[in-house]
């Protein structure tokens, strides 16, 4: 049998695996990507595209390229309640970061926005990206059987159009292969959770709807019928395409009987919740799916790791589907680049699992909250299973109507849909994802304490672990981010007007480490020139201070000042990070800021 070798085997080419292509490629590491179908997802599936996962792209350079394909912020924000799109609006919550209350909370902590890009619309300019970078990905290759010892990983793989079969021999696998992975099941991974909590259908379908949205733009209109035998309403409407494109999504509990799928039923369901006859729908594909509950308790076994739906699945809620599985895969791609250039000692590759697998855990519980969050919507409104479409209309009558009950009725809808943000403008849960592992170092200072809902805000802080904060700069009289500075993957030093020796001794030590290692001074009047002095504000160590940066944005190690050995010392923390064995005793423990 025909065997190919390389370095890295990449299974599955949806967002996880072809961002995980596209960063490898860009690190110039030997990687094939193998995925099952022809092509890239045939349909729209996650849409919701948040600030970290466009900080990725933009660490990629092809964020521009997303934005084009996206519908922009501003044409997202809209949350509407209603009985249909003709019929009276219950209520109605300004999303993703798009309301006045939150739009500054969303633009100080990033330089990107986000964004409602389908996956169907988005996969496609990932693949492009990847290519571009030079990625080898094979499409119609399944594979059908792995396994590894402490050598590699050997998988066995099926070009689909002709049965032919051989094999890859890879030195580590990413099980990118979604929420069936072949690679989770063979390789011995276990999941905690539940699968099949609920089932969903989803209809792709063509229908005008501009004059019941144009004027309340928004990427999600939930229609909540009176007399409804759904459990979360007759439908929620997903934008695809400004207005005429959509996904109108129905979750259903098997136990009542499986849903008519005909087109008749599915066409009937469109059009009452549309609520106008006139409106002509045409369905362009249906599909199942199930809610699960499931993380894997560990995201690393020897040579292999899971990244996206293979590790974790969860509910849509909160759009944190495609963002987590790219976010996976940021954080690995560099660490691999690494340690297959001989830069990094194979323990980093441990530092995964112990920085991703609590972010797949609070993300799985995020998502099922708030889906459980929804009820009482349900319940101010009103509506219980079974309930008779004319109690359903009386119901809200009372809620709408002028009287003492239904002022008391609205309040208490109106703490229901508050309770929504959580779903729909959850920054804390979006942005700040926290690592603690042996890539980092703790200074030992205390993370600050929140002065917000950590959930609902984002609290930026440079404490080692933390995504390095977002202020603007001015570099060649040009806006950037302090994001802009870093990243690409490699690890920057960022010192203060007074930081010149870590400047100086960061060159040093790349030298000598043979790493990548870029540094520069952020300041008033510097190159990177802090000219707002946000800067000054969110960094957290004086002029004399520097902060290590990874190359997924992710503070390593920071002097809050000066040291009488700044090359000794970065020299000890990168050793550390980089998982390299031979750490000198001497500087080990030692604390650079005892000479501030
Ligand atoms: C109908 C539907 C609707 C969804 N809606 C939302 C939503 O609204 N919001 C949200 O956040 N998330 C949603 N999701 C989830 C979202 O699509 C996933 O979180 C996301 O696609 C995960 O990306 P991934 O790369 O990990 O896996 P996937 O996108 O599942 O990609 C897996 C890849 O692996 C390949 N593959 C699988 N097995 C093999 C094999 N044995 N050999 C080779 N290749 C293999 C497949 O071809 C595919 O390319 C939805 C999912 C579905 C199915």
């Amino acid at each position: 049998m025909n065997i190919v070798t390389t370095d890295v085997l990449i299974v599955g080419a949806g967002p996880s695996g072809l961002a995980m292509a596209a960063l490898l490629a860009r690190e110039g590491i030997d990687a094939i990507t193998v995925t099952k179908y022809g092509g890239t997802a045939h349909s729209p599936r996650a849409h919701i595209t948040n600030q970290r996962t466009m900080e990725v792209f933009r660490d990629l350079g092809m964020e521009a390229d997303i934005t084009r394909v996206a519908t922009a912020n501003d044409l997202m924000g809209n949350n509407v309640w209603a009985t249909s799109f003709a019929g009276p609006e219950i209520a109605r919550l300004l999303t993703w970061g798009s309301g006045p209350e939150r739009r500054t909370d969303y633009d100080l902590a990033s330089p990107c926005a986000m964004g409602n890009i389908p996956q169907h619309v988005m996969e496609p300019v990932q693949l492009q990206r990847a290519l571009d970078l030079g990625a080898d990905i094979r499409f119609g290759m399944e594979v059908v059987a792995i396994s590894q010892d402490d050598e590699g990983v050997t998988a066995q793989v099926r070009a689909r159009e002709t049965g032919q079969e051989f094999r890859i021999h890879a030195k580590y696998v990413v099980g990118a292969d979604g929420g069936r992975s072949l690679v989770a099941d063979q390789l011995g991974f276990e999941m905690d959770g539940q699968m099949g909590l609920g089932a969903a259908v989803n209809v792709w379908l063509e229908a005008d709807l501009t004059k019941y949205t144009a004027h309340r733009p928004g990427t999600l209109y939930w229609m909540s019928q009176p007399g409804n035998d759904f459990w979360v309403g007759s439908g929620t409407w997903i934008c695809v395409k400004p207005w005429t494109e959509w996904v109108l999504l129905s979750m259903y509990n098997p136990d009542d009987g499986e849903p008519d799928l005909s087109e008749a039923a599915l066409i009937h369901r469109a059009q009452t919740t549309i609520g106008d006859p006139a409106v002509d729908i045409r369905i362009k594909a249906v599909s199942q799916w199930s809610i699960n509950h499931v993380v894997a308790t560990r995201f690393g076994r020897g040579r292999a790791f899971l990244v996206g739906d293979a590790a974790h699945r969860h509910p849509p809620a909160n759009g944190l589907g495609t963002n987590t599985s790219i976010q996976d895969s940021f954080n690995l791609a560099w660490k691999l680049a690494h340690v297959l250039r001989g830069q990094a000692g194979p323990a980093l590759l441990d530092s995964y699992h112990d920085e991703r697998q609590p972010v797949g855990r609070q993300v799985v519980d995020r998502a099922m909250r708030s889906v459980q969050d929804m009820l009482p919507i349900s319940q101010a409104l009103g509506f219980t299973h079974g309930q008779s479409a004319e109690d359903g209309w009386a119901s809200l009558d009372e809620l709408f109507g002028a009287t003492a009950v239904g002022e008391q009725r609205r309040q208490r809808l109106h703490a229901a849909v508050q309770l929504q943000n959580y779903q729909f403008n959850c920054h804390g849960v979006e942005l700040d994802q926290r690592y603690a592992s042996t890539a980092v170092i703790d200074d030992g200072t205390a993370w600050p304490a929140p002065t917000r809902d950590p959930e609902l805000y984002h609290h930026p802080t440079t404490h080692p672990g933390a995504r390095l904060p977002h202020a603007q700069l001015e570099l060649d009289r040009q806006p950037v981010s302090t994001l802009d500075l870093v990243g690409k993957g490699r690890f920057t030093l960022l010192a203060g007007l007074r930081g010149q020796d870590w400047v100086e001794a960061a060159r040093k030590v790349a030298a000598d480490l043979g790493i990548p290692l870029d540094a520069r001074i952020v300041g008033p009047q510097a190159e990177a020139a802090d000219v707002l002095g946000r800067w000054a504000q969110l960094r957290e160590i004086t002029d004399a201070g520097a902060l290590l940066v990874r190359p997924d944005h992710h503070i390593a190690w920071r002097s809050t000042g000066s040291s009488d050995a700044p090359a000794a010392d970065l020299d000890t923390a990168l050793r550390r990070i980089l998982a390299r064995a031979d750490i000198p005793a001497t500087r080990a423990g030692h604390d650079p800021r005892s000479a501030a």
